[in-house]
């Protein structure tokens, strides 16, 4: 598999040649088909393996094939750290170069006041973590119908953290989206919060 036979927009095969990315990693060789298929999944892999970009490259594809900066979000990215989430997005943005792709980070340490004007501006994702996301869609009451795909990042990370109830209230205030779930260590209660999401769970681990 190559990234050239996935169907992309050219622009993101072009992103992805200026990045330095010429092959496919094994992760994202397990996943992008399925994930541009619209399938969910709960995918056991390591910081390093490049999951990164194997659930950034089927958002980009996604927004960019829609050709138009979106007022209302269309993917949201959790991860357990502010650090991960700024990693996140600047991945994302090498990602979407040139491409009608927008993002927001909802982290904690920066005022809320500018990332709520930053939404409400119009992008196509929001990265953030649990309890800062929490904080603003309670109190600024934002629509999240038009998240069609959800990203869990190091799941057993957030559920260390104890976010596991927070990640459960955003799922909820979510209309059935596609769900990537990605955790270094798939445990029991990983499985029991991914199985919770997803009926027919499809468990990859690379
Ligand atoms: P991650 O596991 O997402 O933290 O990614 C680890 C590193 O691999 C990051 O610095 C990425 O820039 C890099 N990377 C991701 N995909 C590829 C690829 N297909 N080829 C080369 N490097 C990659």
């Amino acid at each position: 598999l190559s990234f050239g036979s996935c169907n992309l927009p050219q622009k993101l095969l072009q992103n992805l040649e200026a990045a330095g990315y010429e092959m496919p990693t094994p992760v994202q060789m397990q996943t992008i088909p399925s994930a541009l298929a619209g399938q969910s999944m709960l995918v056991s892999a390591e910081t390093g393996s490049g999951k990164t970009c194997s659930f950034l490259v089927p958002i980009v594809s996604y927004c960019a094939k829609l050709k138009r900066n979106l007022q209302k979000p269309l993917a949201m990215v959790l991860t357990p750290t502010r650090e991960l989430c700024i990693q996140v997005e600047e991945q994302a943005k090498l990602l979407g170069k040139g491409l009608p792709f927008k993002t927001a980070l909802v982290v904690g340490g920066d005022a809320m006041a500018g990332q709520v004007y930053r939404i409400q501006q119009g992008v196509s994702m929001i990265v953030g973590t649990p309890g800062r996301l929490i904080d603003l869609l309670i109190k600024h009451d934002f629509e999240l119908d038009t998240i069609s795909i959800f990203v869990l990042d190091e799941v057993d990370c957030m559920i260390e953290r104890g976010f596991r109830e927070q990640v459960m209230q955003i799922f909820q205030a979510l209309s059935q989206p596609q769900v990537l779930m990605y955790s270094a260590t798939v445990s029991k209660e990983v499985e029991r919060v991914a199985s919770s999401m997803v009926k027919d769970l499809t468990v990859i681990s690379v």
